[in-house]
């Protein structure tokens, strides 16, 4: 083993691999091809030990204890010296790169010791990715670090690896984030170009793709550093520049959607000419998949929380001015806080401010805030973190991440929407969209799981919605409820869903969307393919 100085990765606010921030785990390892199982997240698989939560992780790893056996040495690694260290008691994980001793992780996995076996004395990137690319590893296995591959990355995107030749190819782990990726992903390559007035800076973004909207466009500038990134299906092309001079806070962006044109308009702080935009950074004019781009995080201010239910808030955020974000349909962001020193991630759902009751026009918000319902446990880590934020405090939110897209819904006849407790969470604009914006829409059916009446999120508003619009129909399910409750009982079951999951009329094309607690998903999805909706048919939302 040679040895080598390293620094560990993480640390920038956003970055491509490695040194992105990724998110804290509830499971951080899932189980080979288990991304259709591997669900929601949050409650754990394995049991873990008293003493062995994130938290008592986190103490252990400002202890000061040795976690890698080298005493802060760091090292090169090679494959070899890699697979030795493939045993509970002594082993290693490659992630992006970078080596770690997950050895004295083992019994703080949540998802358990068997899932990190899976990976042990290998490259554990793909494996990782399948669920949890956003886990941030590098803060929460930052003591573990041994030191990085010796040479190229075993996992390198295949795009990567082919479209480089052999004298090119990465050492050390770093992946190129160029051009050349997004050329050969797609065949095109969307360009950049701007040009000033007196006192206006404007990019302008060739997407060069029709059938863009301001949901596709994330727009930041921040300490006079302008970020503009266009998601386009599963690629995402970024321009950002650190600019010559000042610009003000407030900043427009214009999506010209048929031509696939978009324009970041910036207001000069003085009327003076540009000679230059300003430097580019590296990761600028690349087109690469949105997989592989780190996840960015903006900090928005805490403006309003209100009680929903005895456990849950609704957490009103507000954008900066000098932010563009639209968080699409069925697509979730993360939050980051230092929690004890360590950066802690966990991914929440936006919602509408309240279910709109007239739904003949397709709501219209403002894109200033986000509004998030989160259920406050008492034991959570991040949840317990969230509750003492104060108003005006700020909190860091990350780009939308989701794999669910609104064609989806397009041509949906029939949906249904399972949710367990904050599993509804998704549904609230799925449902505003499929009822202001998919005409050939015939049915809604919401079936709410939860354990008591007191648990049911927002009863009142999806009731009055079930009165007033005739496609839509709710159903309460609860699993603990009191002896006065008259409705239904139950758990998800088979035979409950025959009995509520039904086209209405034979040939109807339905879409069945399910979010819950992993099991739930997990069973739900199980149950929904042994009654003969196909794949295609099921959405379960996942991490
Ligand atoms: P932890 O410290 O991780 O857990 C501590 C204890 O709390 C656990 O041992 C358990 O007893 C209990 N607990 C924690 N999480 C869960 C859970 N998920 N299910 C059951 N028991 C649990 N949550 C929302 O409230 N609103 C959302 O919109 C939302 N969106 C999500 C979107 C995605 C894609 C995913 C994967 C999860 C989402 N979650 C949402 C769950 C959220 O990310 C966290 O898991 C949750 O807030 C708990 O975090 P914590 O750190 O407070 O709890
Ligand atoms: P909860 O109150 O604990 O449970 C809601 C209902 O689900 C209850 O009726 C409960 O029945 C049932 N349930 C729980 N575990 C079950 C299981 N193993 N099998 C069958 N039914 C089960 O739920 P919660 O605390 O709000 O948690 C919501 C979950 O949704 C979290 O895990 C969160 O991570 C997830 N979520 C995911 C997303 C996403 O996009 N992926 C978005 C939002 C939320 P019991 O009485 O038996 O417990």
């Amino acid at each position: 083993m040679a040895q080598r100085s390293a620094r560990p990765p993480g640390g920038a606010q956003a970055a491509g691999r490695p040194g992105r921030m990724l998110r804290v785990p509830p499971q951080a390892f899932p189980a080979p091809g288990s991304q259709q199982r591997a669900a929601a997240g949050g409650r754990a698989k394995v049991p873990l030990k008293p003493g062995r939560s994130l938290m008592d992780w986190i103490k252990l790893t400002k202890s000061g204890k040795d976690l890698t056996g080298l005493k802060g040495r760091l090292i090169e690694v090679t494959e070899d010296e890699l697979a030795k260290h493939n045993k509970k008691e002594d082993c290693w994980i490659c992630i992006r790169g970078f080596v770690y001793n997950v050895t004295p992780y083992m019994e703080y996995h949540p998802g358990g010791e068997d899932e990190l076996m899976k990976a042990a004395g290998t490259d554990g990137t793909d494996l990782f990715d399948q669920v949890h690319r956003w886990v941030n590893y590098e803060s929460m296995l930052k003591e573990c670090l041994v030191g990085r591959m010796a040479v190229k990355p075993l996992a390198a995107p295949k795009e990567i690896s082919s479209a480089l030749s052999e004298e090119k190819k990465p050492l050390n782990g770093m992946l190129p984030e160029k051009k050349l990726l997004g050329a050969a992903a797609k065949g095109i390559t969307p360009s950049y170009d701007w040009f000033q007035t007196d006192s206006l800076i404007t990019i302008v973004i060739y997407a060069k793709q029709k059938d863009m909207n301001a949901e596709l466009v994330i727009v930041d500038c921040q300490d006079n550093r302008v970020r503009g990134e266009i998601i386009m299906d599963d690629h995402s092309y970024l321009v950002e520049v650190d600019l010559d001079h000042e610009v003000q806070e407030d900043i427009i962006v214009k999506v010209a959607e048929k031509v696939g044109k978009v324009e970041i308009i910036l207001k000069k702080k003085d009327n003076i000419h540009w000679e230059i935009l300003g430097q580019p950074l590296e990761s600028c004019n690349t087109f690469i998949k949105r997989t592989d781009r780190g996840l960015f995080y903006r900090k928005c201010k805490l403006v309003s929380k209100t009680e929903v239910t005895h456990d849950t808030k609704l957490f009103c955020l507000m954008l900066p001015k000098s932010t563009h974000l639209h968080v699409p349909a069925g697509q979730h962001v993360c939050l980051k806080q230092i929690i004890a020193g360590t950066e802690v991630v966990r991914p929440y759902t936006p919602v509408l401010p309240s279910l709109p009751l007239n739904f003949k026009e397709p709501s219209h918000h403002d894109g200033a805030h986000i509004y998030l319902m989160i259920k406050i446990y008492p034991c959570g880590l991040f949840t317990q973190a969230l509750d003492c934020l104060q108003i005006g405090d700020y909190i860091s939110v990350s780009n939308p991440e989701g794999n669910f897209k609104k064609t989806q819904v397009q041509t949906t006849e029939d949906l249904f929407l399972l949710a367990a407790g904050t599993g509804f969470t998704p549904m609230v604009k799925l449902l505003n969209f499929a009822l202001t914006e998919v005409s050939c829409l015939r049915t809604i059916k919401l079936i709410f799981f939860n354990k008591t009446e007191d648990d049911i999120l927002w009863r009142n508003q999806l009731e009055q919605l079930a009165l007033k619009d005739e496609r839509f129909e709710v159903q309460f399910i609860l699993s603990q409820p009191t002896k006065d409750w008259m409705g239904k009982q139950g758990k998800i079951s088979s035979s409950l869903l025959s009995e509520f999951v039904k086209r209405s009329r034979e040939d109807s094309k339905v879409l069945i969307c399910i979010c819950g607690p992993t099991p739930f998903t997990e069973q739900g999805v199980q149950h929904l393919r042994d009654l003969g909706y196909s794949q295609e048919e099921i959405h379960a939302f996942t991490a």
